[in-house]
């Protein structure tokens, strides 16, 4: 069966779905998203996910293509027209289009695209299990990283650079050693004591919903948890690390540059809440 996107008011098949060429999204990146779970035919999470992608339009001054009611139902129905139980949905508001320049355009309607595709579950399960690699990477990105731009570059590099060494995910390291985040997920460590440690939410990193749900429930098993940077020393050193993001759930870091996290296995604290977050995704079914 054919994909099927939704473009500016269509539904259509992929193969054809197309945005216009001066559209602001191709030619200066000007557009934000969203990926949100498709957890048993459940969109996962999609208030938080809204009230990010609002905020995020908001941030740079691009209207809505349509409220929240309007884009929930236009999402369901392309989940069902594409049949899929689990997977991952994406969408992107563009300014719109215009003769290209810099600055806004007078006059120009937001484009709203979104498509969605099949990921295997098992897939999720074996990663919980085994737990991944990641490599540290330098962040070069802008100073804005807690908006959902689509000007992606420096993660798209820091991802390939994990992909060539054999990594699942590169983690980001700012100029004076402390994590940000992941190229496209949040980091986190748990030290000795078993304290959780992750990045507070400022302008350079982005307010994942994984790691604000994981948060509520690490904090619900009472797990204590600070909102506080962690170097790459201190995560060579935790006793657990590991990752959150919408498509990939939690995931334990077992490696990082080579060294193995304590001996190398998921650890407790991870299980518990690869446990609790699967709970999560059910409850919303
Ligand atoms: N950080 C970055 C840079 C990301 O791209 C993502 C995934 N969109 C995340 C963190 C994780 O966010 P979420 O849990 O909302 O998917």
């Amino acid at each position: 069966m054919s994909r099927i996107a939704y473009v500016n008011g269509a539904y259509i098949p992929q193969r054809d779905a197309a945005i216009h060429i001066e559209d602001r999204a191709h030619q200066l990146a000007d557009s934000v998203y969203e990926g949100v779970t498709i957890y048993k035919g459940t969109l996962t999470d999609l208030n938080p996910h809204f009230d990010r992608l609002w905020r995020s339009m908001g941030e740079l001054r691009i209207a809505e293509p349509m409220g929240r009611a309007a884009m929930r139902l236009v999402l369901m129905e392309l989940v069902r027209q594409n049949r899929i139980q689990n997977g991952f949905l994406y969408l992107q508001v563009s300014r719109g289009t215009a003769p290209r320049d810099h600055a806004f355009p007078d006059f120009a309607l937001p484009s709203f695209t979104a498509t969605c595709k099949r990921m295997d579950p098992s897939l999720i399960e074996q990663r919980a299990q085994n737990g991944v690699k990641a490599i540290t990477h330098p962040d070069i990105r802008w100073g804005r990283c807690d908006i959902k731009a689509t000007a992606l570059l420096p993660n798209v590099l820091a991802k390939q650079a994990a992909k060539e060494a054999g990594a699942f995910e590169a983690v980001l390291v700012d100029k004076d050693g402390y994590v940000t985040e992941g190229s496209s997920t949040n980091m986190w460590i748990v030290t000795k004591d078993g304290t959780l440690h992750t990045r507070p939410t400022t302008d350079n990193i982005l307010a994942g919903i994984t790691r604000m749900m994981v948060m509520k429930i690490a904090k619900e098993l009472s797990f204590d948890v600070v909102d506080e940077a962690f170097t790459v020393e201190a995560a060579y050193t935790a006793s657990e690390m590991f990752l959150t993001s919408s498509t990939a759930g939690a995931v334990p870091i077992v490696t990082l540059d080579g060294k193995n996290i304590a001996d190398g296995k998921v650890g407790p604290v991870s299980a518990a809440l690869i446990e609790a977050y699967k709970m999560h995704l059910d409850s919303q079914v």
